[in-house]
């Protein structure tokens, strides 16, 4: 009997590749069964189809690790309760390095694998080979080893997750194409379709290379663009066998897998071909792009050196299919900030059949909550805002985030393309005072300044690089004389209205109604406590708040906002990033320099710590926040864009002869973290308490009228010592550099991992920020008990545990 056309449903997916399927399967497993996924042409016809199906369980996150770790687990599973085959073999997976920093990479993978519960084996050349003998391995530093890695079919799997969310009542519908979203007060209310509109309270946009369309029709950016994307099948080759492993070889950029006797081998180019520009037909479907041998000639010749059979073995299939890759190589997952009930699940970067399981459950569960249920924080959807939309911006960005899954992933490693984009208005001055930059949500940032004698060019490596003695030099002038921070990538929110205070005091845990010209630093928390954000809360008003927070911040923080607000709460909120510069002035002769600029009373009882004044600076109006990142006496400058030169220039003028410097971010880092300052992403999650972050000064536990957090920090409190805790480490030999990521052992034993970590040369020595755990609390006895290391590449490195910051401890501050 045909299947009538469903006119209505809780939840419609768009797109039957294998991340919608996997979105119906997750939702109908958490129990919303009224599911309609519709599919312009068959299942599986649009990129899924022809991925080579490897699936890789590492990657660079531990959440992002732990959601493919789940797709293992289900796809080993999955036929078990369908009957549908999914080709799911475990075959395990060699990853080989030509060169030492490879090897590095490779190690420090292996520790952070370690810590993610990830099976993995440090092996040589020879041992690698043995696994995978028809490669050559002259010229081979060394492998690892990952027995939990497989491959699966692709269309298999997908039909397979399909049967399982149909046998739940899911009902899925072949060539229909959603042609119009419908909205209604900001929310989504159905879709139109070629054959009728069908009625929802949730629409899901998992619509591949075509997400970006569909998103348009409601005014959601979803940030993706297509590139060509290449692998050849070979004949049958001596030595490869259905069991051979996947092999992974990132320096030559390609991987290979056994099929049907022979290889499938693929890659990830340098410079990727983008595709799609005027647009993906819509009736691309089971279909392949010209092959182009000249594009894959680098791909080739890297694979005749790995195995040189290949010289003499027939190609029998060239696939060139076309996938979405977005600005940054991570997925976009989530509710659209522009669209409440909307959700996108697309760009999956060639990694959408590895991730399907775990993106997919993320989805499922962050729709029936409401709320993500884990810190998705790098593949949110948030982390892009509509500028990250511009089509030539997208095109000339894919081109290097392609090759990116086999680069050097070098700790503080810059992309290079479609840059400059945000320019601050200091910019070209900065330029001229041989600033380097880095890019932060598109911002251009000075990183570090060069000396006349040095490049500003940022040359990578695991050890100290090029900049080591340039950030020495403007660590030294912020702890000594003061230091000059262009930071006007801050985002800015403005938040008025006559039910602002009550409204923001709902939203944060610190208490907010304080008097005006109080800023305030608070943590924005979710329902299990953990960070949403950490922000300056400045009071400029009865009714008007200007939140300061992190560059990368500013659509999650006012989507988060503007989500926590009640309907009928008079409350706006504006980005008002651009119409502000900040120019961060820190050290302990900021006050002497300000004062020549000012006739404010700069004094500690005339402009105290945490508050905030209008003042004259030169000729300009601006906003002085005294407050800093560094923890030395300083103050923000928040001024309007059009007098930010003017105040620059005006604070070098005034700072000459007190050594005032320029800059830049790496320092910064340097300097918060021999303060123990936590930061957002990484020492502040959506996973993470304020206790466990040690910031419990930052809560006001029982402020009337409650926050949204407080019921899980109630129960976290009297739980009592926590089990888990971000603490502050020092490396006791001064040589090694640490970048984030290392493994954290006690007593022999993996307790954690470096969440952020700097040369912090007040201290002369590395200092990290690291989340470590232990079943009987984290407390001063442990911390003063247990005997601590960090894994640096496989070589393990005493450290100290410091319970106060260890800048301080030393008593190196200088005092206000
Ligand atoms: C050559 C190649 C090799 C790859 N190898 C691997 C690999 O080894 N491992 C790995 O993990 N990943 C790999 N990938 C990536 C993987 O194939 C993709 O990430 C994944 O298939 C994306 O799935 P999807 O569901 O998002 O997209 P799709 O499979 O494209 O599904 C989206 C669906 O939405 C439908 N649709 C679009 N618009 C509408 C509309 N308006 N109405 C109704 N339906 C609509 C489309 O028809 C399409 O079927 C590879 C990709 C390529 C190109």
């Amino acid at each position: 009997m045909a299947q009538e056309f469903p006119t209505q449903a809780q939840v419609v997916i768009i797109g039957g590749g294998i991340i919608g399927c996997s979105v119906a399967y997750h939702l109908t497993k958490l129990g919303w069964t009224d599911v309609v996924l519709l599919e312009q042409g068959q299942l599986s016809g649009g990129t899924t189809w022809h991925a080579a199906g490897l699936v890789g369980q590492l990657r660079s996150h531990a959440n992002m690790t732990s959601l493919i770790k789940y797709s293992t687990q289900l796809y080993s599973e999955l036929e078990a309760e369908t009957g549908l085959a999914t080709g799911w073999k475990n075959c395990g997976s060699v990853s080989v390095a030509r060169t030492a920093d490879r090897m590095t990479v490779l190690k420090r993978t292996a520790a952070s694998a370690r810590a993610q519960g990830v099976a993995i084996e440090v092996i040589s050349p020879k041992e690698a080979q043995d696994l995978w003998p028809v490669m050559a391995i002259d010229d081979l530093v060394g492998a690892v080893w990952l027995p939990g890695d497989g491959k699966a079919n692709p269309t298999d799997l997908t039909q397979s997750l399909a049967k399982g969310a149909r046998n739940r009542g899911a009902r899925i519908v072949e060539r229909v194409r959603v042609t119009g979203i419908s909205t209604k007060n900001g929310a989504v209310t159905g879709v139109e379709t070629d054959r009728g509109a069908i009625a929802a309270q949730i629409v899901v946009n998992c619509a591949g290379q075509w997400a970006r369309k569909v998103g348009q029709m409601c005014g959601v950016s979803v940030s993706l663009h297509s590139a060509e994307h290449m692998y050849i099948v070979t004949g049958k080759i001596d030595g490869v066998h259905p069991d051979l492993p996947v092999m992974r070889d990132p320096d030559g950029y390609i991987y290979f897998k056994e099929e049907v006797g022979g290889l499938v081998m693929g890659g990830f180019e340098p410079e990727a071909k983008p595709w799609g520009m005027t647009g993906i037909p819509d009736d691309f479907e089971f279909a392949l792009l010209p092959d182009d041998w000249d594009q894959f000639e680098i791909l080739m010749q890297n694979a005749l050196e790995r195995v040189p059979q290949l010289a003499t073995s027939e190609v029998k299939k060239f696939y060139n299919g076309p996938e979405s890759f977005t600005p940054d190589n991570n997925f976009i997952l989530g509710e659209a900030p522009e669209l409440k009930n909307f959700y996108v699940g697309a760009g999956f970067n060639s990694m959408g059949i590895a991730s399907a399981g775990g993106a997919g459950r993320a989805l499922a569960e962050w729709i029936v909550n409401g709320a993500a249920t884990m810190d998705l924080w790098p593949v949110d959807i948030r982390r892009f805002a509509n500028f990250n939309n511009n089509p030539r911006w997208l095109h000339d960005r894919v081109k290097e985030t392609l090759g990116l899954h086999y680069a050097m992933p070098w700790p503080n490693r810059e992309l290079d393309t479609a840059r400059p984009f945000r320019r601050s208005p200091l910019y070209d001055r900065l330029a001229a005072k041989r600033a380097c930059f880095g890019s932060k949500m598109g911002w251009e940032r000075a990183n570090w300044f060069a000396a006349a004698d040095e490049t500003p060019v940022t040359a990578y490596s695991f050890g100290r690089q090029n900049w080591h003695e340039a950030v020495r030099r403007e660590m030294e002038a912020t702890r000594t004389a003061a230091g000059v921070f262009d930071q006007t990538s801050f985002a800015k929110l403005l938040v008025q209205g006559r039910d602002a205070a009550a409204a923001l005091n709902r939203i944060c845990a610190a208490e907010i109604d304080v008097e005006i010209g109080r800023s305030v630093y608070t943590g924005l928390l979710n329902e299990r406590g953990g960070y949403e954000s950490d922000l300056t809360v400045m009071r400029l008003a009865v009714d008007r708040f200007l939140l300061v927070t992190g560059s990368a911040q500013a659509v999650h923080d006012a989507d988060w906002i503007r989500k926590n607000i009640a309907a009928d709460a008079h409350v706006t909120l504006t980005d008002v990033t651009s119409a502000y510069a900040v120019l961060a002035l820190m050290g302990p002769k900021s006050r002497d320099i300000l004062a020549r600029l000012t006739s404010a009373d700069l004094s500690n009882e005339g402009f105290p710590f945490a508050t905030i004044r209008e003042i004259d600076i030169g000729y300009a109006t601006a906003y002085a926040n005294r407050m800093t990142y560094v923890g030395e006496l300083g103050w923000e400058l928040i001024v309007p864009t059009e007098f930010a030169v003017g105040v620059y220039e005006a604070l070098h003028e005034a700072g000459r002869d007190f050594g005032l410097l320029d800059c830049g971010y790496y320092a910064l880092e340097a300097l918060r973290l021999e303060k123990g300052y936590r930061a957002w992403s990484r020492e502040l999650t959506p996973d993470i308490t304020p206790y466990e972050a040690g910031l419990a000064f930052a809560v006001a536990l029982d402020k009337p009228g409650g926050f949204i957090g407080q019921e899980a920090l109630v129960a976290a409190k009297a739980k009592g010592v926590p089990t888990r805790r971000i603490v502050q480490f020092t490396v006791d030999d001064a040589s090694p550099m640490l970048w984030g990521g290392e493994l954290i052992l006690s007593d022999g034993k993996p307790i954690g991992e470096v969440r952020s970590a700097a040369y912090g040369h007040t201290l002369g020595r590395s200092v990290a920020l690291g989340l470590i755990e232990h079943a009987s609390g984290v407390d001063k006895d442990f911390l003063t008990g247990s005997r601590f290391e960090v894994e640096l590449a496989g070589e393990r490195f005493a450290v100290t545990a410091c319970l106060s910051a260890a800048y301080d401890a030393k008593g190196l501050r200088v005092k206000a």
